[in-house]
């Protein structure tokens, strides 16, 4: 227990959803709310505490977490908070910071304000030319990263969209380029493509928004005084979110990676784009298990649709539904060369973000 740190209360000036409003707490010097505060104004249901594990709500539109930890699942989609859980007066509470930039965007991607209906998608394939990003055993990020750009570009234009591309072959980009040649187009979203390095141990796949300003990066050892500045990229954290959001929940419900979460980070390219933007890790090319799946064309193609279906997903998320959703199952069939009636063998638990709330 420790009520000592319940220094004050006040009144968030935000619109109740169902007739509840906000109760800031002071803890530790930084505002949050109760997880009880959340579940009333989003109309979650109950609020269930085993030990330190907590779970609001239930069905599709379920929260998890555990007290002191920054891990988050929103209806089973990893999140990793900026701040974990913390407990006073017996509530677990959640940053006001994280109820703004990634609860509140999640659950109603229709709310975020100045939202862009989107048309265009710019597709940055990371490395190239020089740079030849993490090497596997079968191949280099920079080779992955460009056709799986390439894969999804056609994807995209096959459904409407405009697509650009940072980089169409083998040649060296630098990063601020890939931001001032993305930021020359409206009405778009932002897709960095990596794959990521690591121990032995580590695999999976991490999809990366902008830290908020304030929010060290996840990357960091710890807090640095560029956490402090407001990045360009920063007028867009709502949209970042719901893209991040909307990315992430494609990929681990169709692939076979493992879910290592949203995460924070200031990036150059997800820090000088004014489009909402994100940047993709899809999986480690130093791990055996994700480097053999990169290396298939069948991945590759599959995390193209995913991406597509991501762009779609996003934009009837955060304005008037103009296209369906995009069957990304019954094209991951086909590519894998698996007929319909064999199943789709191993599949991720869908997490089944419902981007778009009834209120
Ligand atoms: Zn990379």
């Amino acid at each position: 227990m420790r009520t000592a740190f319940l220094l004050f209360l006040l009144v968030v000036g935000l619109v109740p959803a169902r007739g509840a409003d906000w109760t800031l707490l002071k803890h530790d010097g930084r505002d949050y709310v109760t997880l009880d505060n959340v579940a009333e104004f989003y109309g979650l249901g109950p609020v269930r505490r085993v030990s330190n594990a907590v779970v609001v709500g239930g069905g599709p539109r379920t929260l998890r977490g555990a007290r002191g930890s920054a891990e988050f699942y929103i209806n089973n989609l990893k999140f990793i908070l900026s701040y974990p859980l913390a407990e006073a007066g017996g509530k677990l509470l959640v940053s006001r910071m994280d109820l703004t930039k990634v609860i509140e965007p999640v659950i109603r991607p229709d709310r975020i304000r100045g939202a862009d209906h989107i048309d265009t998608v710019v597709l940055d394939p990371g490395h190239g030319g020089h740079d030849a990003g993490a090497v596997g055993q079968w191949g280099r990020e920079k080779e992955y990263t460009l056709d799986v750009a390439c894969r999804a570009r056609q994807i995209l234009i096959q459904h409407g969209f405009k697509v650009h591309m940072t980089r169409i072959d083998d040649r060296f980009v630098p990063l601020e380029d890939r931001a001032k040649f993305a930021n020359q187009f409206s009405h778009a979203i932002f897709v960095s493509i990596h794959f990521n390095s690591g121990g032995p141990a580590a695999s999976g796949l991490e999809v990366y928004t902008l830290a908020p300003q304030g929010v060290p990066s996840m990357m960091s050892d710890g807090p640095r005084i560029t956490d402090l500045q407001l990045c360009r990229g920063n007028s867009r954290d709502s949209e970042n979110m719901a893209l991040a959001c909307a990315t992430h929940a494609a990929i681990v419900a169709h692939s076979q990676m493992y879910d290592r979460g949203i995460k924070r980070a200031r990036f150059v390219v997800i820090r000088d784009v004014t489009i909402p933007g994100v940047l993709v890790e899809g999986g480690f090319l130093s791990s055996a298990h994700d480097s053999r799946l990169i290396a298939s064309t069948a991945h590759r193609q599959n995390m193209a649709f995913c991406i597509a279906a991501a762009a779609q997903n996003y934009r009837n998320a955060v304005g008037p539904q103009t296209a369906p959703v995009l069957a990304v199952d019954s094209v991951r069939l086909r590519e894998i060369g698996e007929s319909p009636e064999s199943g789709v063998g191993k599949k991720n638990s869908e997490p089944a973000v419902v981007l778009r709330t009834a209120n």
